[in-house]
């Protein structure tokens, strides 16, 4: 595009895909280079000291910033181009008003949280949840006198508002904070009846949307004030790169940023230029794990040694479950857990058996992932727990890369043959 900020031309809004190579960046201010560089700069030169005074005035909040202002480059603990650039890309496909990038998901996570909670306060959340969401929500969180109550990912808004209720502190209700599809138990929690929850008690809904976004549900859309990605998953893509995103209004944003400036959260510029690569072939990438995973769970689902597929393209027609992902899914996504027949004996083989999914934990990158969640992921989860949530000792979770599908289902095939 010739100008950084056009999403234009003949009238037609372009796509997301469209505008990951150039949105944001103009080559005229890097000596025409194409791609964006790495602004590897911890400090950035004032052209004036009245210019170093405005930066200040804004950046610290003491004065208004015009609506047309942005905040000068000061120092990379602020903000840096390659950060910058990569937020207004990622305002795309959530169509947000704006972004803020994390040196991590969990970063992320807690300077939102942080943000919004204060001590006496309550925060609602769905279960199970993120390992490190899980730990930070119930074992640091505490020390700040800020308390939790969670409810299944499959609750209906009535049971929501039990859980609620029951606390007797809804009056103190500081966030809603939901994950969406539930890991590993693939459930989804309705991410609409959160949003009137939320609305009622005047405080913001988060949804972690990690595992389907940021193509295939897009809850600000829903009614969310705030979106919460793991960049490390999808968005980074390749395994190789730990980073965290939030989206929301302009209003939200600015507070999270503002704590994210005194906590020095935000990403690093070598982050951000490797987001930006990714983010040029995202919808590529998540497109072709989407497709390989309907192959394999199709595989899995016929299989005899399988006791059961949890996949959100089997969800039951004319089930809640279902009623909720048509109306807040495009597509089920490429993450996949299983029961093998038998326990965690059963499991450790099948996983010890694999020769091309790797046997790691996290998930979203372009090879496949093999892990056993009840003694990985969820080892933190105590078994009781792990019960109610329906995590059982037999069970394996999938996240789908963009291989050939036929070689991945010969490789599960063959696995499962030595269980
Ligand atoms: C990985 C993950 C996180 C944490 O992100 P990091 O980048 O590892 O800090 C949070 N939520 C979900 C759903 C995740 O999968």
């Amino acid at each position: 595009m010739k100008r950084k900020e056009d999403r234009n031309i003949e009238g037609r809004t372009l796509k997301p895909e469209s505008l990951m190579m150039s949105y944001g960046y103009e080559a005229a201010r890097s000596e025409g280079a194409l791609k964006c560089p790495i602004f590897q700069t911890s400090t950035f030169v004032f052209q004036t000291a009245e210019e170093g005074k405005k930066f200040f005035e804004v950046a610290y909040g003491l004065r208004k910033q015009d609506p047309s202002e942005k905040l000068g480059l000061i120092y990379s603990r602020l903000n840096n181009p390659d950060l910058e650039i990569l937020e207004d890309r990622l305002t795309l496909w959530d169509n947000a008003e704006a972004c803020a990038v994390f040196e991590s998901g969990m970063a992320a996570i807690s300077t939102l949280l942080l943000e919004y909670a204060s001590p006496g306060d309550l925060i609602l959340h769905s279960e199970p949840l993120y390992g490190g969401t899980d730990h930070f929500l119930h074992h640091i969180l505490p020390r700040f006198g800020i308390e939790t109550a969670g409810f299944p990912a499959d609750a209906t808004e009535k049971d929501m508002r039990r859980v609620l209720e029951e606390t007797g502190k809804a009056d103190k209700l500081a966030m809603v904070f939901i994950e969406t599809p539930s890991n590993p138990t693939n459930r989804l929690v309705d991410i609409e009846a959160c949003a009137k929850i939320a609305k009622e008690h005047d405080t913001p809904l988060a949804v972690d949307n990690t595992f389907l976004g940021p193509l295939w549900q897009h809850p600000l859309a829903l009614g969310a004030d705030f979106v919460i990605y793991s960049a490390t998953k999808f968005i980074g893509g390749h395994s190789d790169v730990i980073a965290g995103v939030c989206l929301g209004s302009k209003e939200g944003i600015t507070r999270v940023k503002g704590l994210r400036t005194f906590l020095g959260t935000l990403a690093g510029p070598w982050t951000g230029w490797l987001l930006l690569r990714s983010l040029e072939t995202l919808k590529l990438r998540m497109t072709c794990q989407m497709k390989n995973a309907r192959f394999v769970a199709d595989f899995l689902n016929d299989h005899p040694k399988v006791q059961k597929v949890y996949y959100l393209g089997m969800l039951e027609e004319g089930s809640h479950q279902r009623s909720v992902y048509k109306r807040q899914c495009e597509s089920p996504g490429s993450m996949i857990s299983f029961d093998v027949k038998g326990g965690e004996a059963e499991a450790f083989r099948f996983l010890n058996a694999l020769q091309l999914f790797h046997l790691a934990v996290s998930l979203g990158g372009t090879e496949s992932l093999a892990e056993h969640p009840g003694t990985m992921t969820h080892a933190d989860v105590s078994p009781e727990s792990q019960n109610r949530m329906g995590i059982g000792a037999g069970m394996l979770r999938l996240s789908i890369g963009v291989e050939n599908p036929e070689d991945l289902v010969t490789d599960l095939k063959q696995a499962l043959e030595k269980v």
